[in-house]
């Protein structure tokens, strides 16, 4: 990415926590509008997550450049450090550090389930840049391209999300300290058992989805118990929460509700259970004016779209707390996604380019020669 920002002469900057920037014209300094996404994957993710959004803004960049068309505003493409945020919790780091949202101290300091150190990491590939805060001066607005990672677009036979908002995060790591003990000769009722309470909490977190309505989602996505063997019963577990939901008050209750069975689990259990919260977003919604713009281009492309909530957490609404922002969606096939599986049409990934393309050129002001 960054040598194909250099190759197109952009002003190519690195700020201290990795974030990436190029910006066109070189010396254009004056608020820009900023597109972008992230470069980072999950383990097990597919190749359109993210990458999206960051190599069709280098080919807006590439277009305007080679056509020679001016802007009234600098045009910059981002990629964001630590967007997944499944090593380096919380999730969207490098954009919450961009905003003011986090401090660079406090995210450098972050440590992986592996030990490693954001800060270290950093350092070892070299992007442990020099430039303070890439938010320095607020961009004049935001617009990411992204597949949609759900199955609503395909299932609507629909190119072009226009998508109003994000919904809240919860994300919590939940220690349970029990009794490694034989499997054989400890009595059911004398167990002090981790494992158990462990997969009680990951049954429970899906009646709070039964309870609180189709908007509430729960999801356990890793549980390690300690010793993790067939004959022992399990001394430790440590495992993840996701809640989420458009509605922060419904996110505060299913918040509570899970504290509240924790504590009654580590009672019934003789366990200690502990909470970490890993991150916390409150629902975001995107800039009215840009929701409409991506509707208006759609439809002067001859493209269909409409609007919909992101279910996934994104760059965007980080940058919303400091300038418009707005998403465009692509349909993502079969609505799968962190997956290697994971596949967009070529159609529809030139739809949505040209769509972020015309929404640049409206926000950016296109000086006609
Ligand atoms: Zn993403």
């Amino acid at each position: 990415v960054v040598s194909w920002l250099r190759d197109l002469g952009t002003r190519v900057e690195v700020d201290r926590v990795g974030n990436i920037t190029g910006t066109w014209p070189p010396d254009g300094f004056e608020p820009a509008v900023l597109v972008g996404s992230h470069i980072d994957s999950v383990r097990a993710g597919g190749r359109y997550d993210g990458a999206l959004g960051v190599l069709a803004g280098i080919e807006v960049l590439e277009t305007l450049i080679s056509g020679g068309v001016e802007t009234a505003r600098p045009v910059a493409v981002a990629s964001f450090t630590d967007e997944e945020g499944s090593r380096f919790p919380p999730d969207m780091l490098g954009s919450l550090v961009a905003v003011g949202g986090m401090s660079l101290e406090e995210a450098l300091d972050v440590t992986a389930p592996d030990g490693a150190v954001l800060g270290d990491e950093l350092a070892r590939i070299g992007y442990s840049g020099a430039s303070p805060c890439l938010l320095a001066v607020a961009p004049a607005a935001y617009i990411e391209l992204h597949v949609e990672q759900g199955p609503r677009l395909e299932h609507a036979g629909v190119p072009i999300g226009a998508v109003t908002g994000v919904q809240g995060i919860s994300w919590a790591e939940i220690t349970v300290s029990g009794q490694a003990n034989h499997a054989g000769t400890t009595p059911m009722d004398l167990r002090r058992d981790a494992g158990h309470v462990a997969a009680s909490i990951a049954t429970y977190v899906r009646t709070l989805c039964d309870r609180l309505g189709p908007s509430q989602l729960a999801t356990v996505g890793r549980i390690e118990l300690a010793p993790n063997l067939v004959n022992v019963v399990a001394g430790s577990a440590v495992l993840t929460v996701d809640l989420r939901n458009t509605d922060d008050d419904a996110l505060a209750e299913a918040e509570r509700l899970l504290a509240v069975r924790c504590a009654e689990l580590a009672a019934d259990e003789h366990v200690t259970i502990t909470t970490r919260t890993l991150a916390r977003y409150a629902p975001v919604e995107f800039d009215p004016e840009a929701v409409a713009l991506v509707e208006a281009v759609s439809a002067g492309l001859g493209l269909a779209s409409m609007r919909l909530p992101s279910g996934a957490g994104h760059d965007a609404q980080m940058l919303a707390r400091v300038c418009p922002a707005g998403m465009i969606f692509v349909p993502s096939a079969g609505g799968i996604s962190h997956n290697p599986a994971e596949h967009t049409d070529d159609e529809y990934l030139e739809a949505g380019a040209n769509v972020l393309l015309r929404c640049v050129l409206h926000l950016a002001g296109a000086v006609t020669p």
